[in-house]
């Protein structure tokens, strides 16, 4: 396995191999968990190239204490990835990825942007879209794996290679979770013992809404959520939404063919923690 810190050794290596070459790519942060690696895993199966950017990217955090408490295990990381067989691991410095200016574009993603995450964590998808983007131009990818754990982020990296033509598929892959349905997170890791006992809850909630949308109205829905998690004083529900899939805008009430999705974040003592599931 290669582990590359430089844009161009990176670029050396792609531009060396035969055009026939498929190249699959995993965007992450590190920290890397299970979830992380059945992204790898599909990559595997589907290219023959497998390539993982490691890169706790800045212009994505709108809290600076976020990105200084940011797990950072690399070995463990690089362990886990020769086992998943992976090709080669990018793992550049914000110099190397930003040299001396560290700012975002600014993107316009037809206000997918705005929506749920994007109340929250203002200027946290222009962050993603220049970083993304950038890693796709070194790259060169046929394929990128995104989770469906951060399913707004997915929909607004398909927009912007759609609106960009930018040559890539992007492969939404299922959320993988803890035995107990927890959905793996880096962030986990940081949960005190109280946290990570009551968050399973998270989970659960959406499992219910699930199967109250065939009977309930999605106002009623809502309310039911907001009034499960008065109850428990470990966590603090920041929102839950039932939403259109594709534009992600909040829905009052169902209609024929549309598909449909509830969207949860929920602070758990210091860490933050997003889980969402179709309906
Ligand atoms: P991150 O390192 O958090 O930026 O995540 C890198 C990629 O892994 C993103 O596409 C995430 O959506 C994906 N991912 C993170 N956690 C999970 C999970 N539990 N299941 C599936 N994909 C995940």
């Amino acid at each position: 396995m290669l582990v590359f810190a430089k844009i161009k050794s990176v670029k050396q290596k792609i531009a060396s191999l035969n055009k026939s070459t498929s190249i699959g790519f995993v965007p992450t942060m590190g920290a890397l968990h299970q979830g992380h690696i059945s992204l790898v895993e599909r990559a595997r199966k589907e290219n023959d190239l497998v390539v993982v950017s490691i890169f706790v990217n800045p212009t994505q955090f709108n809290k600076a204490e976020d990105l200084v408490n940011y797990p950072k295990t690399i070995g463990k990381d690089l362990s886990m990835l020769r086992n998943a067989f992976c090709d080669l691991v990018f793992t550049p410095t914000a110099k190397e990825m930003y040299t001396n200016n560290i700012s975002a574009e600014t993107f316009s993603f037809d206000g997918l942007e705005h929506e749920m995450e994007g109340k929250f964590r203002s200027g946290h998808f222009d962050g993603v879209g220049t970083i993304v983007k950038r890693l796709f131009e070194i790259v060169e990818p046929n394929r990128a794996y995104f989770g469906e754990k951060d399913f707004q982020q997915l929909q607004i990296i398909k927009n912007m290679v759609q609106k960009q033509k930018l040559g890539v598929r992007i492969i939404p892959c299922d959320i993988f979770r803890e035995s107990d349905g927890l959905a793996m997170s880096s962030r986990n890791a940081r949960l005190s013992k109280a946290h990570r006992s009551a968050a399973p809850l998270i989970y659960k909630t959406l499992q219910k809404a699930k199967i109250d949308f065939a009977t309930s109205d999605p106002e009623s829905i809502v309310a039911g959520v907001k009034s499960i998690f008065e109850k428990e004083s470990l966590l603090d529900l920041e929102y839950f939404e039932i939403a259109d899939e594709l534009t992600l805008q909040p829905i009052k009430k169902k209609s024929a063919n549309q598909d449909y999705r509830a969207f949860i974040a929920v602070n758990a003592g210091t860490v933050r923690l997003i889980d969402n599931i179709g309906l």
